[in-house]
């Protein structure tokens, strides 16, 4: 319910502004008693022989004495940088003759060094930015993202390449909350971007049926990276540990980056969090958050035995393959609807249903979580939802019980471990004293409130 973090800062500083802003109302109706109107001006203050404005000076010296008048400068010409935005089907020639210039110009930058003819690896959305002065182009800044620039600076017939590389801000940021209907809307109200909660998510796919396992009172406490520039959050960064509660069972996970640089998330005992399958194969943020609801009511009926997990979602909702594999069928019939089956190594095979397109072709490899298609309600439905199917070799099983029996997710290998343990945990301290102190403040709060 209350934000945890950063935003209390920004809390405290609300109140000199105010304070600021209540001062300046004030004096503003005191200034325009003085000052008649025309003399407001910096023109007529200068004109200190008019009794009117003495008569302010005494009364008011500092803010005459800012009026004073400045001495006429001649005008004289600033270089400033003009920003075009790099659209579709954009190249160089279109970019430069928007600004005025032309091939010869664009030939000039891009053939004057190896290093500048890298300017040609333009994306849409980038913004270039020209520099004239007296209609003579002086310099290009290629800016490729908040963090990159590179900039194209005439120096006689060449054009030097300088490289701008910002560093971000780091901030690290907690946040927590108690489920009351859905993870997606408890880690909004958290404060949680949608991209944070959906790697949150992706991160226990493999172990938490975002769907169909949360509960009320499922809690999460989460400790991640904001990055800031020039004092402004312009990115969510990594999560580097969380933990999730579901029905009074604890999933812990870190972030580690292994001796050989490779990223991955794993359980306090270094058991990677990447399993051979997701738990729920399709994005769990699409499907109504009123789980308890759902789980009661018979949304679908089925006329045969039912071989699989029905997960009712609104259509168009993103189906995932559930893991890496080969697409072994992919069509349309009048039971199944449109369907995708994707084979896994030897032994497993998974079946979509009912899906409204399909995102692949028969024969395509597909890596877990690749988007294979979308939810729908063709064939026989009776409602949008995916039908889900798992089979080990051959034979339907129940994907809600059938993955404790799947091979174990790859660990660290020992020599790795201790190496693991000295950068996970001071994450796992600092975890559970922030998650204790938000225990803690969540019932201050909610006892002040009721003041
Ligand atoms: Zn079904």
């Amino acid at each position: 319910m209350p934000r945890r973090g950063a935003t209390k800062l920004s809390e405290s500083t609300a109140y000199p502004k105010k304070n600021l802003l209540i001062a300046g109302a004030l004096l503003l109706p005191l200034l325009l008693l003085l000052l008649p109107g025309e003399q407001a001006t910096d023109e007529a203050a200068a004109d200190v022989t008019q009794p009117a404005v003495a008569m302010v000076e005494q009364a008011l010296p500092v803010i005459i004495e800012s009026k004073a008048p400045e001495p006429q400068l001649e005008v004289i010409p600033v270089p400033e940088w003009q920003d075009t935005q790099v659209r579709n089907g954009d190249n160089l020639s279109l970019i430069f003759q928007r600004m005025g210039l032309n091939d010869g110009d664009v030939y000039k930058v891009v053939n004057s060094s190896k290093e500048a003819g890298k300017l040609t690896q333009i994306f849409p959305g980038q913004t270039m930015s020209f520099l004239f002065e007296n209609g003579e182009f002086l310099a290009l800044k290629h800016v490729k993202s908040p963090l990159e620039s590179v900039v194209y600076q005439r120096d006689g017939g060449h054009f030097n390449v300088e490289k701008l590389i910002r560093e971000p801000e780091v901030q690290r940021t907690f946040a927590g909350a108690e489920i009351k209907s859905s993870l997606f809307l408890a880690g909004q109200e958290a404060g949680l971007s949608h991209s944070t909660i959906m790697e949150l998510a992706n991160i226990f796919g493999g172990v938490i049926d975002f769907v169909l396992d949360p509960r009320v009172g499922d809690t999460f406490n989460v400790l991640y990276e904001d990055l800031y520039l020039d004092g402004e959050k312009f990115e969510d960064g990594n999560i580097l540990a969380v933990a999730f509660t579901n029905q009074d069972k604890l999933y812990t996970a870190y972030r580690y980056v292994d001796s050989n640089n490779k990223v991955g998330y794993y359980n306090p005992e270094g058991v990677s969090m990447r399993k051979a399958f997701l738990r729920a194969p399709l994005d769990f943020t699409r499907v109504s958050s009123n789980f308890n609801m759902r789980r009661l009511h018979p949304v679908l009926k089925h006329t045969r035995p039912h071989r699989g997990t029905d997960y009712a979602a609104p259509t168009g909702t993103p189906v995932y393959a559930a893991g890496d594999g080969r697409v072994v069928e992919a069509g349309y019939t009048s039971a199944n609807g449109n369907y995708v089956f994707i084979q896994h190594g030897q032994q497993y095979t998974t079946k979509y249903l009912h899906l409204n397109k399909r995102a692949v072709k028969t024969n395509q490899k597909v890596t877990q979580q690749q988007v294979i298609g979308w939810v729908g309600s063709t064939g026989l439905a009776s409602g949008p939802h995916l039908h889900y199917e798992f089979l080990v070799n051959g034979v339907h099983r129940n994907p809600r019980t059938i993955l404790q029996k799947l091979p174990q997710a790859k660990s660290l290998d020992k020599k790795e471990m201790p190496r693991f343990l000295e950068h996970t945990s001071p994450l796992g301290t600092q975890l559970a004293s922030l998650s204790q102190q938000r225990l803690a403040s969540n019932n201050s709060v909610s006892d002040s409130a009721t003041l």
